[in-house]
C-alpha cells in the first residue's frame, strides 16, 4: 500500500471537501516509480468518485496532471508527490475541483490579472521543507490564471535532468527555460518578481500609526500582536514574513510545542497575526528611520514614507558570508547556507562545513548522516561549539575536523569541486577536492539601513535597555537585531511583547 492507515484517513476527509470532476491524465512506464504512481493513482480514484483517472502522453514518465473535465490547468506533478508535497496534492485536488485557494483576494485578483505565458518547472525533494511552498503558490498560479502552467519534478525520481540542470538546491524554480529563483517562495513573493506589487501609491495616504513595527520575524508578530492587543493603530512592514524561521527546519525548542517546521511555524505566525486588525505591509523594506517632531517617519525603498507615533524594530539577522572567490559564483551549484534544505542533494558526496560553532558543528552531524564525508574547516585553533556537540561529531566514522584553517576560495567549474584554505600553522596553502561547501559562520543583523538614526555596537545590533528602549524616544527594537546576547525564536517574541507593551507605556504617557 503507497498510503498508509493514518495518511488514507486524513486523506479521506480533505477529498471529502471536493466540490467538482477532476482529471487525472497520467504517463506511466514500467520502471518502479512509475508503479508506486499508478497506485497512487487508482487509491485516489478508489476514494473520491470525483476523481477520474486516464492515461495520456506527457511530456515526462512517470508525471500526471491535475485538469478540470475538458479544460488543462497546467499543473503538473513529475515523480510521486509523497512527503512533503503529498500536502500539494492534495491541495492541487480541492483547487483544481472548484474550492477557493486560502490565498488573500487582493493576490488572488493580482495572479488572475498577470499577463504574458508563464511556464514553471520548478525542482523539488521530498524531504524539503520549503519546497511545498513554492509548488503551492505555483500550483495556485496555473489554477487561476490559464495562461500559466506548473511542473514539479521530483530531482530523485528524474536525476539526470536534475544534473543537466546543475540544480545543487531546491527548490529551483525555472521560467520559460529560464532560470527565475531559488529557495522559499509565496505567492506574494513570485508575483512581485513577475513585476506586479501593489502600487507605492496604496502606501501614500495611510493614516499615522501608533506603533509600527519594521521587520516580520517572530519578534514582529509578537510585538504587533500585543500592539494591536491594546486596540492601538498597528502596522508592520516588512521584507519577507516569517523571517530566519522561513529558512529552519525541524523547531524543537518552542517551549509547548514539542516539534514543529520552520515553514509551518512562519504560516503560523502570519495566520495568527493576520487574526487582530494589523495593516500589514509585507514585500517592503525600510530604508531610512528619521525622528521628526509629532511622528518617527519611516522611508520605505518604495519611495512612500510611514509615520507613526511610536516605531519597533525587528529587522533580525541574516547568513554571515565568507567573502572569497567563488561563494557567490557557486551559490546554489554547490555553496549553500542550509544543511536540512539542501543536505539530500549531496547524498554520497563529500562536504565540507565551515565554521566550528554551534551551527556549524550541528550541521555537520546532520549532513554526516547524508552524505559521504564532512571536513569542518575551523578558523580558530580550537572549535567554539558546546563540548556535547563536538563529542557526538568526533563519535561519527565520516567526519574530519581541521583548525587554524582560513578558507580563501571555493574553486569549480559547472559546480563546487574543491576548497582552498591556508593553514595558519604551517602558512601553507591547501585543497581539498569535494562537492559543496556549507557556510555556518553566524549571523548579521539588519540593522545597516539605519546608519547613526539610532545607537547600534560594535557588531551593529541596537543597544536597547531593559524595556527595548533605543537612544531614540518611542523607539523600540526586539529580537536578532538588537544587542540580546541569545538569539532564539522563544527570546525574540519575548523582547517583541516586552518592546510593545513598553511602547503602549510610552504612548500613554506622551
Ligand atoms: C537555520 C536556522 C535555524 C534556527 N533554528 C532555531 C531553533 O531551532 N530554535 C530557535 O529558537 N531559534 C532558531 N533559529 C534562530 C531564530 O530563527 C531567530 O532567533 C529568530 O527568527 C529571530 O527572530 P527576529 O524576528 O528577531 O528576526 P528574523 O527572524 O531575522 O526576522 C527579521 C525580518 O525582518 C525583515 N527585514 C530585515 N530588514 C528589513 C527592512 N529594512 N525593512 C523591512 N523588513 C526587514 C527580514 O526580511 C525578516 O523577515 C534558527 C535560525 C536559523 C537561521
Amino acid at each position: 500500500m503507497i498510503l498508509d492507515a493514518d495518511l488514507k484517513a486524513q486523506l479521506a476527509q480533505y477529498l471529502e471537501l471536493m466540490e467538482g470532476d477532476v482529471l487525472l491524465k497520467v504517463s506511466a512506464g514500467s520502471d518502479e516509480a512509475s508503479r508506486d504512481m499508478m497506485e497512487l493513482m487508482d487509491e485516489l480514484a478508489s476514494m473520491s468518485s470525483h476523481i477520474k483517472v486516464e492515461t495520456a502522453e506527457l511530456e515526462r514518465t512517470p508525471s500526471f496532471s491535475v485538469n478540470r473535465i475538458g479544460e488543462d490547468t497546467g499543473i503538473t506533478f513529475a515523480g510521486v508527490p509523497l512527503g512533503h508535497e503529498f500536502t500539494s496534492l492534495v491541495l492541487a485536488l480541492l483547487h483544481v475541483s472548484g474550492r477557493t485557494p486560502k490565498e488573500d483576494q487582493k493576490l488572488m485578483d493580482q495572479a488572475k490579472n498577470l499577463e504574458g505565458e508563464h511556464h514553471f518547472v520548478s525542482y523539488v525533494s521530498l524531504s524539503c521543507q520549503n519546497c511545498p511552498v513554492v509548488v503551492q503558490a505555483l500550483n495556485v498560479l496555473s489554477v487561476l490564471n490559464p495562461n500559466v502552467t506548473h511542473t514539479m519534478i521530483d530531482g530523485a525520481t528524474f536525476k539526470e535532468e536534475a544534473e543537466a540542470n546543475n540544480i545543487m538546491a531546491v527548490p529551483t524554480v525555472f521560467l520559460n527555460g529560464e532560470s527565475f529563483g531559488s529557495g522559499r517562495m509565496t505567492l506574494e513573493e513570485i508575483l512581485a518578481k513577475l513585476g506586479s506589487t501593489p502600487d507605492a501609491s496604496e502606501f501614500e495616504n495611510k493614516d499615522p500609526y501608533d506603533v509600527l513595527v519594521v521587520g516580520g520575524g517572530p519578534a514582529s508578530a509578537s510585538a504587533a500582536i500585543y500592539a494591536a492587543r491594546k486596540g492601538i493603530r498597528t502596522g508592520i512592514v516588512s521584507e519577507r514574513i516569517g523571517g530566519q524561521v522561513n529558512d529552519t527546519a525541524g523547531i524543537e525548542n518552542f517551549i509547548s510545542v514539542k516539534r514543529t517546521e520552520g515553514p509551518k511555524f512562519a504560516a503560523d505566525l502570519e495566520e495568527h497575526v493576520k487574526d487582530y486588525d494589523i495593516d500589514v505591509m509585507n514585500l517592503q523594506r525600510a530604508k531610512q528611520l528619521e525622528r521628526k517632531q509629532d511622528f518617527v517617519d519611516i522611508e520605505l525603498e518604495n519611495g512612500a514614507t510611514l509615520q507613526s507615533k511610536s516605531v519597533i524594530l525587528a529587522t533580525g539577522a541574516r547568513w554571515r558570508q565568507l567573502g572569497v572567490p567563488g561563494e557567490e559564483e557557486f551559490r546554489n551549484k554547490g555553496v549553500a547556507y542550509c544543511p536540512h534544505c539542501d543536505g539530500p542533494m549531496f547524498e554520497g558526496k563529500h562536504v565540507a562545513v565551515i565554521g566550528g560553532g554551534n551551527s556549524g558543528i550541528e550541521a555537520a552531524i546532520d549532513l554526516a548522516g547524508i552524505v559521504k564525508h564532512v571536513t569542518v574547516l575551523e578558523f580558530s585553533p580550537e572549535l567554539k561549539a558546546d563540548s556535547v556537540l563536538q563529542e557526538r561529531l568526533n563519535s561519527l566514522p565520516n567526519t574530519t575536523v581541521v583548525t587554524n584553517a582560513k578558507t580563501t576560495e571555493i574553486t569549480g567549474d559547472d559546480n563546487v569541486n574543491g576548497i582552498t584554505y591556508i593553514d595558519r600553522e604551517s602558512e601553507t596553502e591547501q585543497h581539498i577536492e569535494l562537492d559543496g561547501v556549507f557556510v555556518q559562520i553566524g549571523l548579521l543583523p539588519n540593522t545597516d539601513w539605519l546608519g547613526n538614526a539610532v545607537e547600534r555596537n560594535k557588531f551593529g545590533e541596537i543597544v536597547i535597555d531593559r524595556n527595548g528602549a533605543t537612544n531614540v524616544p518611542g523607539v523600540f527594537a526586539a529580537g536578532d537585531c538588537t544587542d540580546d546576547r541569545n538569539k532564539q525564536i522563544i527570546i525574540s517574541m519575548g523582547s517583541g511583547a516586552n518592546a510593545a507593551l513598553n511602547a503602549f507605556d510610552y504612548l500613554i504617557r506622551n
